[in-house]
């Protein structure tokens, strides 16, 4: 069985824990990533944790030429494509931006597998594909919703290109994860979240307003129809989202894989409120939290956790960290930055 996984966009906050976690299951990672919004020292960061050399190479995954001597150069059976952009607003505003980088990247990948006879390939997708759901928990059977970004729209069109192309090419396998929230860092403090700027995910501004970089956080809305009038979501440990990657690809690599095409809820199943997260985070590691209540981020939808069933049953899967150590990590890691 081949052991080797092209990783692209392994230098990134969900890319580098996976590398970690495949590593720490046996797999031979090969890193590309062409560094738009990570760095290289996160490689030296992998090989630490790991004590593994990782082989890395800066490539953009738009580029087919070049993506097509990494195909040429290494023995890899399968793929983890987690290249893409991922900034809803900017996604607003710059569309195109967007439509070009995350598809044209994935349908590169899938070109390429097809063409030198790649089995396995695991695409991160989201929550966000099942937008405003009626009903909560969501399954993978709740129906989407059209997209209300243009990241969101990627995400969707990526799942059914790929749903598409494992039906039309013989060999090719592939899973989809729709990942909630990921959070947290890895407790060794070596890895973690690195937003360039003003972060517009909940958990980087809260570190960092607790490490005094940003003034206050913003709570945007506390008049939403939930028990404390803010949003509820399933906020994920990203070591445990990073071991999803492995169960998924184990499942691939076994010959397990009952369809062509899978898709699979990567979350808790236990719905935390915006304000429960930044209390928990203040009582745990024992930091105020500035805060106050703004009105409500276009785009938000009130209310989103996942039904991880599938993924428990069929991967052997489960998210396991407990919150408070995640926020810890969380916390820790933030400090290891100043
Ligand atoms: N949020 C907030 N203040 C912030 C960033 C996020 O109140 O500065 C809220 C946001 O409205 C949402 C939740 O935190 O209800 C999670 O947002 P995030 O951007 O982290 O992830 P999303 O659920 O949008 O993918």
């Amino acid at each position: 069985m081949n052991k080797t996984v092209l990783v692209s966009g392994g230098t990134g906050f969900i890319g580098s824990h996976t590398a970690v976690e495949l590593i720490n299951a046996g797999y031979k990672v090969i890193i590309i990533d062409n560094l738009s919004n990570s760095e290289k020292n996160i490689v030296d960061g992998i090989e630490r944790i790991t004590g593994t050399k990782v082989i890395f190479e800066q490539i953009d995954t738009c580029d087919i030429k070049a993506l097509r001597g990494v195909f040429d150069r290494y023995d890899f059976d399968s793929v983890i494509h987690f290249a893409a952009f991922k900034a809803v607003g900017e996604s607003v505003s710059e569309p195109l931006k967007y439509y070009r980088n995350n598809l044209i990247s994935f349908m590169n990948i899938l070109e390429l597998m097809k063409e030198y006879t790649r089995h396995n390939i695991v695409f991160s997708s989201s929550a966000t594909v099942y937008g405003d759901a009626d009903v909560l928990p969501v399954t993978e059977q709740t129906p989407r919703k059209p997209a209300t970004s243009p990241y969101g729209n990627t995400k969707q069109m990526c799942e059914d290109i790929l749903r598409d192309c494992c039906a039309a090419y013989p060999v090719t396998h592939g899973i989809a994860l729709r990942y909630f929230n990921p959070i947290g860092a890895h407790p060794t403090a070596i890895l973690g979240e690195l937003p360039r700027g003003v972060p517009n995910n909940l958990v980087p501004f809260i570190t960092q307003t607790a490490a005094g970089i940003r003034k206050e956080l913003s709570i945007f809305g506390n008049d939403y129809d939930t028990p404390d009038g803010t949003c509820l979501r399933d906020y994920i440990d990203i070591v445990d989202l990073a071991r999803a990657h492995v169960a998924a690809l184990n499942r691939m690599t076994d010959g397990k894989m009952t369809e062509k095409y899978e898709i699979y809820n990567i979350g808790t199943g236990k719905p935390l409120s915006v304000k429960e997260l930044v209390e928990r985070f203040e009582a745990v590691n024992n930091v105020p939290v500035p805060h106050k209540y703004a009105p409500r981020r276009e785009g938000d939808v009130p209310s989103v956790y996942a039904d991880p069933t599938l993924a428990n049953k069929v991967l052997g899967w489960k998210a396991e960290r407990d919150i408070d150590d995640t926020l810890r990590a969380a916390w820790k890691w933030q400090q290891s930055l100043s």
